[in-house]
């Protein structure tokens, strides 16, 4: 085994092992690899061994590997915080955009997905523990945005995501009963299936509450410098 091959075993089988702890199926939560400053070289051994989803955070650094990497089927997730001057690029080269926090932005996003191409996946991003610092909406801005983003074309709308302060676990039970409200309130259920949170540091936490997909930057590829 290579070392690429050894860390995403590694992150699956602490996956799993969560998944076990929380009594449930560890089909229901996606390893997205959180390739944000590795060169593209670790992503094509990272997807040699079998990962095919990557999520990187900055716009130009993430054009630049699509380009180079664009010999490999990967599902590329932009998970930085989103300009609403760059929102083109967003939709016409990413497949998933998890920080739409704003309805503006989802319109952008709408209206600049090629007719061509599939559906653009966006998750909400809630500031669900008040921080000042972070992008998000607040929690009680989410049912009205969620019932606006629903009626834009080009666009799914699949859930939530979430960044917690560090070891404020509680956050995610808090994502989890937001999530479930929306579920119950609003017409398409079907495409409401993410929760996207937990990161290299607290993937179980974020697990035990119910994550659909499990951010992993560093326990995948080491450090960033
Ligand atoms: C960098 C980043 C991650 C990955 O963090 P690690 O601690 O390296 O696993 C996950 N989500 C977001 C939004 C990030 O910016």
């Amino acid at each position: 085994m290579n070392q690429s091959e050894q860390s995403r075993q590694s992150v699956l089988s602490q996956i799993e092992q969560a998944c076990q702890q929380a009594q449930r199926d560890p089909a229901t939560v996606q390893l997205l690899a959180v390739s944000k400053t590795h060169p593209s070289l670790a992503l094509r051994e990272m997807y040699a061994v079998g990962q095919r989803s990557f999520g990187e955070n900055y716009l130009q650094e993430a054009l630049t590997k699509i380009e180079e990497l664009q010999d490999l089927e990967i599902e590329w997730h932009f998970i930085g915080h989103v300009q609403r001057n760059k929102t083109k690029h967003l939709a016409e080269k990413f497949d998933w955009v998890h920080g739409v926090d704003r309805l503006i932005i989802a319109e952008r996003l709408s209206s600049q997905r090629l007719e061509s191409q599939k559906t653009l996946n966006i998750c909400l991003q809630v500031n669900i523990d008040g921080q000042d610092s972070k992008d998000g909406c607040q929690p009680e801005e989410v049912s009205e945005l969620v019932k606006q983003i629903s009626r834009l074309p080009n666009i799914r709308l699949r859930g939530l995501m979430v960044i917690p302060a560090p070891e404020n676990h509680a956050a995610f039970a808090d994502a989890k009963v937001l999530f479930e409200q929306v579920k119950s309130q609003h017409a398409q259920p079907q495409d409401w299936d993410t929760l996207s949170m937990g990161m290299s540091a607290d993937l179980d936490a974020a697990i035990a509450a119910d994550s659909t997909m499990v951010r992993v930057g560093t326990a995948l590829f080491g450090k960033r410098s």
